[in-house]
């Protein structure tokens, strides 16, 4: 069940002992907001209507399908403007009078349908696996068809998505939890409702789904798996706190379940590596990888996981206000080499190729700061040098004419650092022109006494 919060206080319920309406089943807090809610929250009104539909969720899986029905159909009505559905060939549907959707990689005049049509072919390929026993990957393919379109074989994504996984919910939502179908359809609807970014509802149908893993015994896999989904929803919704909390978590999960070189371990080595680099808590990001990248190498994981976990470490070491000028080279170093390795294994068009190009533009500009800054360091700590020996040769200069007289060994020693600390000011602007005209003058007032 996904209707997990009170309809009239909006309070969390208990997973299975709520308060119900004994005709419809909708679920309440409390006895008071189920009075509350059928003497001013309308359900006086609506409460036949859901027992006939089939009770609460069934109520109210069909009045989401229905409302994203129509938001996919308006939002592909200017692409779709002129075709027919190449199911039941009409352009409006006969029954629902619903529009037509298309948004796969279908290009051209294919691909284009209703979403009952679409609903309606997936249901009955799932039945017809389910009644002749067929086995479990060909149910399982056939499942697809809920987010898959079968011209193309492309998922289909946002609102068309959404609104398929509205009519893959509303299927199977009247069978028991342990259900195969319903576990899978729970897992689509997630899906469907983040690709649509109603990232909200879709953390409380995954949310709803972990709770039901937990109670029908659901296995460690599954149940890591779901998780996972929580936490990209939590990152969809700018909590990432809270979703390094559950990556950590789910690290140790992968890694207690399936031991350190298993994929699933590494992916979620990237995962958690990566919430650390939002974090920017970079000590830990780089021990992590540490860690996993040699494991990573040694079992030869997928190159595009390799480049993940790669990347991420290229990223650490420029972000770090504490890199060094050493670690800033290497950054760009390894930035090069992964760009190169992208290009060749995605292709450059692909997000991950274009994002590394990004971040070495961004790490060479942070060496590039460094270095000037490291040469600005030097040129200061030159000024300083050059400044103190300055003083030090008037003083010999005034000690000089203060003797009034000078030996020639002695005038020309003093000739010699004079010369050599006037190339030494060639090289720069003249910030010491007052010491260097009083030593001219010491200069002049020792002439006379040489002979
Ligand atoms: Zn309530
Ligand atoms: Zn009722
Ligand atoms: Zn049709
Ligand atoms: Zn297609």
């Amino acid at each position: 069940m996904i209707l997990t919060h009170c309809p009239a206080c909006a309070a969390p319920l208990h997973s299975t002992n709520a308060k119900q309406c004994s005709r419809c089943k909708t679920r309440y807090c409390g006895l008071a907001c189920q009075k509350q809610h059928w003497e001013g929250g309308g359900h006086d009104k609506l409460c036949k209507l859901i027992k006939k539909s089939g009770g609460a969720e069934q109520f109210h899986a069909d009045t989401k399908y229905t409302a994203a029905v129509a938001v996919a159909a308006k939002e592909c009505a200017e692409d779709t403007k002129g075709q027919t559905c190449y199911i039941c060939t009409q352009a409006l549907h006969w029954k629902t009078k619903e529009g037509l959707v298309r948004m796969c990689a279908c290009r051209g005049t294919a691909g284009f349908a209703h979403v009952s049509c679409l609903a309606e072919q997936a249901k009955i390929l799932v039945a017809e696996a389910e009644e002749n026993n067929l086995d479990w990957k060909v149910q399982n393919d056939r499942f697809q068809r809920w987010h898959t379109c079968g011209l193309c074989e492309q998922m289909y994504h946002g609102v068309v998505e959404c609104a398929l996984s509205w009519a893959c919910w509303k299927t199977y939502v009247g069978r028991p939890e342990d259900d195969w179908a319903y576990n899978v359809a729970i897992s689509v609807l997630g899906n469907g409702l983040a690709s649509a970014r109603h990232h909200k509802e879709s953390l409380s149908v995954r949310e709803a789904e972990l709770s039901m893993l937990l109670r029908t015994n659901g296995s460690q896999h599954n149940i890591l798996v779901v998780q996972g989904n929580l936490a990209i929803a939590y990152e969809a919704l700018g909590q990432h706190e809270e979703v390094l909390r559950m990556r950590r978590k789910i690290y140790s999960g992968w890694l207690k379940l399936y031991g350190e070189e298993h994929f699933d371990t590494l992916r979620e080595a990237n995962n958690l590596a990566s919430s650390l680099l939002d974090l920017q808590r970079f000590e830990e990001a780089k021990s992590l990888l540490r860690r996993t990248l040699p494991v990573a190498r040694r079992v030869g994981t997928s190159d595009e996981l390799t480049l993940k976990m790669n990347w991420i470490y290229a990223r650490v070491l420029y972000r770090d206000a504490d890199a060094t000028l050493d670690d800033l080279r290497e950054a760009v170093s390894k930035h090069e080499e992964l760009e190169r390795t992208a290009r060749r294994v995605l292709g450059g068009a692909h997000p991950d190729a274009v994002g590394i190009e990004k971040s070495l533009r961004d790490a060479r500009a942070a060496l590039r700061a460094r270095e000037a800054e490291a040469v600005r360091v030097a040129d200061r700590a030159a000024a300083g040098a050059l400044q103190r020996d300055l003083y030090a040769l008037r003083r010999r200069f005034e000690l000089a004419c203060e003797a009034g007289t000078v030996q020639v060994a002695e005038r020309d020693a003093l000739q010699r650092d004079l010369d050599a600390i006037q190339r030494r000011l060639e090289a720069r602007e003249a910030p010491f022109s007052g010491v260097v005209s009083s030593i001219c003058e010491a200069v002049g007032a020792l002439a006379p006494g040489d002979a």
